[in-house]
C-alpha cells in the first residue's frame, strides 16, 4: 500500500449507451438490441484509478435516490475506495445519455442530477470527518458546482492538503483562482481554451504550461493523448513524458487514469518525474482495454506492463 492519502471531490455518473443505426428525428422512435450501462464521472473515475493504484481514497460526492446510486457506490467500494463521504440527494443520480451511430459518431446529453446538488456544506462535513493528515492530496474537477469546487480548495488549504485540480470542463473562473491549485492538469483542448492558444504537441503544451504557471499553481500538466504529456513545475522544471506505444482499443478514461494514478503515486515532495511515467503507463494500459472504469488498471497490472 502506498502512503498517499487522497480525498476526491467530484462527480459520479451512470453512462447509458445505445448503439444505433441512426439517431431518432423529432417524434421518431428507433430500436436497438445494443445497450450498455457504464459507471463513470470524472470524480469517480479518478478515485477508482487512485484506489486501484494503492492509495487510501475517500470520495466526496453526491448520488441520487435511485438504483444507480447502489451501483456507483459498489464499484468504488470494490476498488478499495471509502464511500462514507457520499451524500444522497433527492432525484436521480448523474447520468450521461449517449447514442453511438454505426460510423462511431457520439451524441451525449449529460443530466447532472445529484452532482449539481453537491454543496459546500456537504464537502465541509465530509472533510471534517476525514482522518487524512496535512500533506495528503485533494483531487477535484469541474463537474460539480463551482462554489463547491471553491470550497473544496478552501478546505484543502485549511487542512494543509495539496490540491491537484483537473480544470475540466473549462468554466470561467475569477482571476487568481487557478493559483489555488498546487497542480493544474488539463488535456490539450482544455489547455487551448484556458490559455487562448492552439495546443497540439509537446512544444505548444510546454508553452501552455508556462502560461498556466504564471497564474499561480506550482505545476501545470498538459496531456496530449498518444503524444504523451508535458509538465512544467516551478521546483522541478520541464518534464516531458512520452506515451507508451500500444495499440489503442478505447481511450475512454485515459485522462482520468493518468490523473488518478499520478495523484496516488506522487508524494508531493520528491521529483514527480517517475510518477508521471507510471501515470503514463497506467493510461497506456487503460487505452488497450474496452470500457470506462472497467479499463482502469490496478497497480499490479501497471507493474507487469512495465516489466
Ligand atoms: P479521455 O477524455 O479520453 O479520458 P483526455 O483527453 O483527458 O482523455 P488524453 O490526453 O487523451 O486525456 O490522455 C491522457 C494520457 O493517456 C496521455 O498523456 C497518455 O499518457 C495516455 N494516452 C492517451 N492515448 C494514448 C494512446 N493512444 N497510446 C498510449 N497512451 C495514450
Amino acid at each position: 500500500m502506498l502512503k498517499v492519502d487522497i480525498t476526491v471531490v467530484g462527480s459520479l455518473n451512470m453512462d447509458i449507451v445505445a448503439v444505433v443505426d441512426h439517431v431518432p428525428q423529432a417524434g421518431e422512435t428507433v430500436k436497438t438490441p445494443h445497450a450498455h450501462l457504464y459507471t463513470g464521472g470524472k470524480g469517480a473515475n479518478q478515485a477508482i484509478a487512485a484506489a486501484r493504484h494503492g492509495a487510501r481514497v475517500r470520495m466526496v460526492g453526491a448520488v441520487g435516490a435511485d438504483a444507480f446510486a447502489t451501483t456507483l457506490r459498489a464499484v468504488l467500494q470494490s476498488s478499495g475506495g471509502d464511500v462514507s463521504g457520499l451524500v444522497e440527494k433527492r432525484g436521480p443520480s448523474g447520468m450521461a445519455l449517449i447514442t453511438v451511430e454505426s460510423d462511431g459518431q457520439n451524441r451525449i446529453v449529460v443530466c447532472e442530477g445529484a452532482n449539481r446538488m453537491l454543496t459546500p456544506r456537504d464537502v465541509e462535513r465530509a472533510c471534517s470527518a476525514s482522518p487524512w493528515p496535512p500533506g495528503s492530496a485533494l483531487v477535484v474537477q469541474n463537474e460539480i458546482p463551482m462554489e463547491t469546487v471553491r470550497h473544496a480548495l478552501d478546505v484543502a488549504h485549511r487542512r494543509g492538503w495539496r490540491v491537484i485540480w483537473n480544470v475540466a470542463p473549462v468554466v470561467p473562473v475569477e482571476a487568481g483562482l487557478l493559483g489555488e491549485g498546487d497542480v493544474i492538469v488539463v488535456n490539450e483542448s482544455e489547455a487551448s481554451e484556458l490559455v487562448g492558444m492552439d495546443v497540439a504537441d509537446i512544444e505548444t503544451g510546454r508553452m501552455a504550461c508556462e502560461r498556466l504557471l504564471k497564474l499561480g499553481p506550482g505545476m501545470a500538466i498538459v496531456t496530449l493523448g498518444a503524444a504523451g504529456s508535458i509538465a512544467v513545475s516551478s521546483a522541478w522544471g520541464i518534464m516531458s513524458t512520452p506515451a507508451y506505444q500500444v495499440v489503442p482499443v478505447d481511450t475512454t478514461a485515459a485522462g482520468d487514469t493518468f490523473l488518478g494514478v499520478f495523484a496516488a503515486d506522487w508524494d508531493g515532495v520528491t521529483s514527480p518525474e517517475r510518477s508521471l511515467q507510471i501515470a503514463s503507463a497506467a493510461a497506456a494500459v487503460c487505452v488497450t482495454r474496452q470500457g470506462a472504469q472497467d479499463s482502469i488498471p490496478t497497480r499490479e497490472d501497471v507493474i507487469s506492463f512495465l516489466k
